[in-house]
């Protein structure tokens, strides 16, 4: 029996203690020079991750949050313009579309891949349709190529939420790949400390090769200004800082590895449960890659009794999530009732996700396989 604290739903503290001396060094350094916000170390971790995305552009900012809203500020978008979207999402996906008074649109997803449904997508698009915002959700690519297609059929933006995504790829039809959150228009990405390539606090950035949107980006998460206190545009604050930068480098050499290691817990996790009766295990699109933010089982059972009782032997697990955007107080507004999202709607219903990090062993995940399944024929 393992000790009920030893099961995390993340492990930070594993994870640092393996890269601790360079990351102490890394603050030390920035302690000792002062430059806080912006600065040399924020300009080499961008510069990185631009290599490892393959993409030309990499602008830091506060948090992912922040990157959706930012990115979909430098559209030139008029207030009631419609941005189609999944409701099966954080809410930060919506929030930066209801903020800037545009309209989201929301689309049922996959009942496999969770993300985006493209032929929904179509259905949804009218004279007032501007952008489209796939959610690379719990780490596998939305099918970006129809709803490429359907951008340049349309004249619409893509904006990608790549927040569970860092570090997947995306493979076209004709074999070429390239890393999630830079195909579109733009994406974004977050840096919160249980993301993939998470800091120790808040951040965030936008991903563009479209040099006249990197520099509207870059401008307006720097109050709009291209000379000091001289702004051109209305912009934000929202800055990455150089703490969250360096500990974000050191992270950067490791994130294949770690997506590895969620890869390698999430086919234990596959191994056992792929013939039982009561849960489906997660699709993997022959598109993407998986990089496993989040390992989601559907239970056909009990879902919530299954959590208590998992929770009473010492499992963790959560639930993402657990009302559906459309449904959730805030977004009454925007006219959606019960049952006009059905795949959306049953997934807010029947989704577990099981701990699943860098830091997992088999002892572990041998007792959480065999506890889920021996709860899942009793509840
Ligand atoms: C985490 C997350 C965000 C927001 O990121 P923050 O840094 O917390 O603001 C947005 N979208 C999705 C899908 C997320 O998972």
């Amino acid at each position: 029996m393992i000790a009920k604290t030893q099961i995390q739903m993340v492990d930070l503290h594993g994870q640092y203690l393996k890269i601790k001396d360079e990351i102490d060094a890394g603050i030390a350094q920035v302690i000792n020079t002062c430059s806080f916000v912006g600065g040399p170390a924020v300009n080499n971790f961008c510069r990185a991750l631009e290599t490892y995305l393959g993409v030309k552009h990499v602008i830091g900012c506060a948090n992912g949050t922040d990157a959706l809203h930012i990115a979909l500020m430098a559209l030139n978008l008029q207030p009631g313009d419609e941005v189609i979207t999944a409701s099966h999402t954080f809410v930060a996906t919506a929030e930066a579309i209801a903020l800037l008074g545009l309209k989201p649109v929301f689309v049922d997803v996959d009942p496999n891949t969770f993300t985006l449904n493209p032929d929904a997508v179509e259905r949804a698009i009218t004279h007032k349709t501007r952008c489209i915002m796939p959610v690379h959700i719990y780490g596998q690519s939305a099918h970006m190529e129809p709803l490429l297609q359907l951008a340049s059929r349309y004249n619409l933006y893509v904006v990608e939420d790549n927040a569970q995504a860092i570090g997947a790829s995306y493979r076209h039809t004709n074999g070429t790949t390239q890393k999630t959150g830079t195909l579109g228009h733009i994406g974004c990405t977050s840096f919160y400390p249980s993301k993939n390539l998470g800091c120790y606090g808040d951040g965030g950035a936008m991903f563009t090769n479209n040099d006249e949107l990197a520099e509207k980006m870059r401008l307006i998460a720097n109050h709009g200004q291209r000379t000091k206190y001289d702004s051109t545009l209305i912009g934000v604050n929202s800055r990455l800082d150089a703490l969250q930068a360096v500990v974000l480098l050191a992270k950067l050499k490791h994130l294949d590895e770690y997506n590895r290691q969620r890869q390698q817990a999430a086919a234990f996790y596959d191994r056992a449960f792929a013939n039982h009766p009561l849960l489906a295990i997660p699709y993997r699109a022959p598109y993407s890659t998986h990089v496993f933010h989040q390992y989601t089982l559907i239970v056909k059972g009990n879902r919530n009794a299954l959590k208590d009782a998992l929770q009473e032997h010492g499992i963790p697990t959560m639930i993402y999530y657990p009302i559906p955007v459309h449904l959730q107080q805030a977004y009454l507004q925007y006219g959606y009732a019960q049952g006009s999202l059905p795949v959306t709607e049953q997934l807010a219903q029947q989704v577990i996700s099981l701990p699943i990090h860098t830091e997992m062993d088999e002892q572990q995940l041998h007792f959480i396989t065999q506890t889920v399944m021996q709860l899942a024929e009793q509840v």
